[in-house]
């Protein structure tokens, strides 16, 4: 059983009920267990700013699927909430970002782990922060201390 921490992201179609619901999905998971849940927090958008706030969570799962098969139930997920991808950076009903997998580096063209943007976006870092602790390290980065 690996730990791997999973960003979630949405602002659009009731920003609270996609994060909570899509929780809840990856909850009900047949191999994954969901260890811990962060607060939602609210954010204004990255790129564009002519698009709502954004509400985000973090949490930590343990999951005996390897990275791809996670990724790809993942999309499903984010295919259920309606998620089309209209611009980069753009609106989104539901965005589901694996942060980071056990201590495994790996960069394929589906897959970049840890997730390269962790350390430059607060509304990862902060509820990264609340379910770990200041010397918490990320991959290739280090302590989570040093970039909040
Ligand atoms: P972003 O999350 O950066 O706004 P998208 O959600 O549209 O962008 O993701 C586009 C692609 O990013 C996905 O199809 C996926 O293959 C790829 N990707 C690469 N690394 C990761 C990761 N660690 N977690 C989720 N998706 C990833
Ligand atoms: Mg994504």
């Amino acid at each position: 059983m690996k730990k791997v921490f999973i960003g979630l992201g949405s602002n659009l179609q009731n920003p609270l009920y996609q994060v909570v619901s899509a929780i809840e999905e990856i909850k009900s998971h047949n191999d994954i267990c969901l260890l811990a849940t962060s607060s939602l927090y609210k954010s204004r958008p990255v790129g564009p700013q002519d698009q709502s706030d954004f509400i985000n969570a973090v949490i930590l799962i343990e999951t005996k699927l390897k990275p791809e098969n996670l990724l790809n139930d993942l999309q499903i997920i984010e295919k259920l909430h309606s998620r089309v991808r209209l611009k980069k950076w753009g609106p989104r009903t539901l965005d589901l970002d694996i942060l980071m997998f056990e201590n495994i580096i790996m960069k394929t063209k589906k897959l970049i782990i840890p997730h390269p943007e962790i350390i430059n976006r607060q509304f990862v870092l902060m509820p990264l922060l609340e379910i770990t602790h200041q010397n918490f390290n990320i991959p290739l980065k280090g302590k989570i201390k040093k970039y909040i």
